[in-house]
């Protein structure tokens, strides 16, 4: 109940007008259900999920991709997350190709240690996973192995979405795990109230607090709520090793478009590893054919309720769009806490 908690209850006094906030991050979705903040919010004020899970925001085409490599006879090995993502033609799960569920990198190349076939490894995730894979990629892995980098970084399409004014924001909460890595100083370039936040129900509404008196105070710049985790330079040695095998490169999210310098693709000296040259992929745009609006939520002007497949024609045991598959998606953490508005 807000006014049992005395942060709730400094939150209903700040909010002195409508307030809209955004996160980009799936955990802080998960928490914010689970612990019922939203029925804790002064009725003005509002936060919205953005593009904060990553497998959420692969689009159709690279799924398509990896469809195409199961297709091909190789190995596929990625998270249980996205196989049950809908391709144009299927799902990894159901495709009837080899592909196995692997914790992450380490048991990919395992895997093709053991064989003699192509292996593989869809590599999804923000700054927070990229660093994991890149030192896995300078051991030296076999040479029947291979990733499909689907990485994104988080600043570019925060850019995108100020620059669209799309969705009224009057500020970002930030993901506290993918800072930990990328550190601050990326994003004190965006002049609108930004707060780091961590992941327990008091660490949010602080981070909500945090904002909304920016807002009364007509400020904008960013705001550590999370500093036993996050520091302001983030790892160093993580974002060396990640830029040491990756560059950026412009990507298509679900549900935007060709984003500059918000994927992460392999470097030349490592286009070995690199399965979309290795076996000449080209991701394809594919055009959405289904009443699922995952792009709307996404980009923070649709709550998953507001879709009309919600519950109904699409729950987790048969998801339309990725934002039901995905333990980070909006849809799938909504059904899951139907109470939580
Ligand atoms: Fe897409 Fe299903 Fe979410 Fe609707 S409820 S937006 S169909 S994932």
């Amino acid at each position: 109940m807000a006014h049992d908690n005395p942060i709730a209850k400094k939150l209903a006094e700040l909010t002195d007008r409508p307030m809209t906030f955004m996160h980009v991050c799936g955990t802080h979705e998960a928490a914010i259900a689970k612990n019922g903040i939203r029925s804790m919010l002064p009725g003005n004020l509002k936060i919205v999920m953005g593009p904060g899970c990553p497998v959420c925001i692969t689009p159709q085409g690279e799924i398509d991709a990896a469809l195409e490599l199961a297709a091909k006879g190789c190995i596929i090995a990625t998270y249980g997350d996205l196989l049950r993502v809908p391709g144009s033609e299927g799902t990894l799960e159901s495709c009837g190709g080899d592909v196995r569920i692997v914790q992450g990198v380490h048991k990919a190349i395992e895997i093709a240690q053991k064989t003699d076939k192509e292996v593989v490894f869809v590599s999804v995730g923000f700054e927070t996973t990229a660093p994991t894979v890149a030192a896995m990629l300078l051991t030296n892995p076999p040479a029947n192995f291979s990733i499909l980098s689907f990485h994104r970084i988080v600043p570019p399409a925060m850019q995108w979405l100020l620059s669209q004014g799309e969705a009224r924001l009057d500020g970002f909460m930030l993901p506290g795990h993918v800072l930990t890595v990328a550190g601050i100083e990326e994003y004190r370039q965006f002049q609108v109230p930004q707060v780091v936040a961590g992941f327990e129900a008091d660490d949010i509404l602080l981070g909500l607090c945090m904002l909304a008196q920016q807002v009364r105070d007509g400020t904008g710049f960013v705001e550590n709520a999370y500093p036993r985790a996050v520091q302001e330079e983030g790892n160093p040695k993580a974002k060396a090793i990640m830029d040491q095998v990756f560059e950026p490169c412009d990507v298509e999210w679900r549900g935007f478009p060709v984003i500059p310098k918000s994927g992460l693709k392999l470097r030349d000296e490592f286009s070995q590893y690199d399965a979309q040259k290795k076996f000449n992929i080209v991701y394809k745009k594919v055009s959405k054919n289904s009443a699922c609006i995952c792009d709307k939520v996404l980009r923070g002007i649709a709550d998953p309720s507001d879709c009309k497949l919600f519950g109904k024609v699409c729950t987790p045991r048969t998801p339309v769009g990725p934002c039901m598959v995905s333990h980070e998606g909006a849809c799938k953490i909504w059904h899951s806490y139907p109470t939580h508005k």
